[in-house]
């Protein structure tokens, strides 16, 4: 209307009314869109974003989740065989029971190594047998948008150390759903806990049997959580059930066979880990059905 009055285009007073009117209403229409955009939750993209985060975040602990899990199973296998030696009194100083810590060691950027049995290497530092990534496969990969700490990652795809029509790594060969994306790396040491430290009547197998009681305890709660997180994930329809955790103890319990045909002693530990994948699965049923009777 502006536009054709400013080219001389005469209106009767009619029209003009029209026009205005039509003018009034527009303006009105507007104010009430603006001021329902105003009034929208302005949390929803938020939310959406930071349940993505949350999502990755679970996806990204699978890997030290598995690690305090066998770090676990060692300690009791380790509690166990020092118990053993108590009762058959070959241990030296029974009050002193060894234990495995770790020190996690990052590496300041991502590196991609190859977890295929052929690239690996155990190797025993301070009396711990450990598998060793031999194929750096890319030693220090530049690549955006791969999650850390994960295997066979999708975006590895675009790694240029990669063979894209194979699906392969240059190096290795082994193809890419064996490569894990890491940003640190795991230094195990033995250190020795004093079982009766603060309690000197207690006997040196009790203290022993206190260690195993909350070594297991701390190794439930730990299932637990991943159960719950899980759920979580499921729940809020986030990943097509994504148990990365299951997939990563699957793998800790590769590594520790292949520990095991190198001589290292680790049959409890294998049980150990076995065990916990059974109890992992049966609480995730466990939830699962729940889940489904309350929704
Ligand atoms: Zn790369
Ligand atoms: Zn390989």
């Amino acid at each position: 209307f502006l536009a054709l009055c400013k080219n001389g285009i005469e209106f009767n007073p009619e029209e003009k009314k029209d026009y205005s009117r039509s003018w009034d209403h527009s303006i009105l229409e507007f104010s009430r869109l603006i001021s329902r955009i105003i009034k929208c939750d302005k949390h929803a993209t938020r939310d959406t974003l930071s349940l993505n985060e949350a999502q990755q975040l679970i996806r990204k602990l699978s890997r030290p989740i598995g690690e305090i899990s066998t770090l676990i199973q060692e300690n009791l296998q380790l509690a166990e065989q020092h118990k053993n030696n108590v009762i058959s009194n070959r241990a030296p100083t029974p009050q002193v029971l060894p234990q495995e810590d770790a020190e996690i060691v990052p590496l300041g950027y991502p590196r991609t190594v190859c977890t295929n049995e052929k690239c690996t290497k155990v190797i025993t530092i301070d009396n711990i047998g450990k598998v060793d990534y031999t194929s750096h496969c890319h030693p220090h990969c530049y690549l955006t948008g791969v999650e850390q700490e994960t295997i066979g990652h999708e975006k590895l795809k675009d790694c240029t150390a990669m063979d894209k029509s194979l699906d392969t790594y240059n190096k290795c060969g082994c193809m890419r759903k064996e490569h894990m994306y890491i940003t640190y790396e795991v230094r195990k040491f033995i250190t020795n806990i004093v079982t009766n430290s603060k309690n000197i009547t207690q006997s040196p197998i009790d203290g022993i049997e206190q260690l195993i009681k909350d070594l297991k305890e701390e190794q439930e709660a730990i299932i637990k959580v991943c159960t719950q997180l899980g759920q979580f994930l499921r729940a809020n329809a986030l990943s097509p059930v994504n148990d990365n955790i299951l997939e990563y103890i699957e793998d800790f319990i590769r590594e520790e066979k292949t520990k095991r045909s190198a001589e290292v002693q680790n049959d409890g530990v294998i049980v150990g880990l076995e065990k916990l994948l059974v109890d992992y699965k049966n609480e995730m049923n466990i939830l699962q059905q729940q889940f489904i009777r309350f929704y």
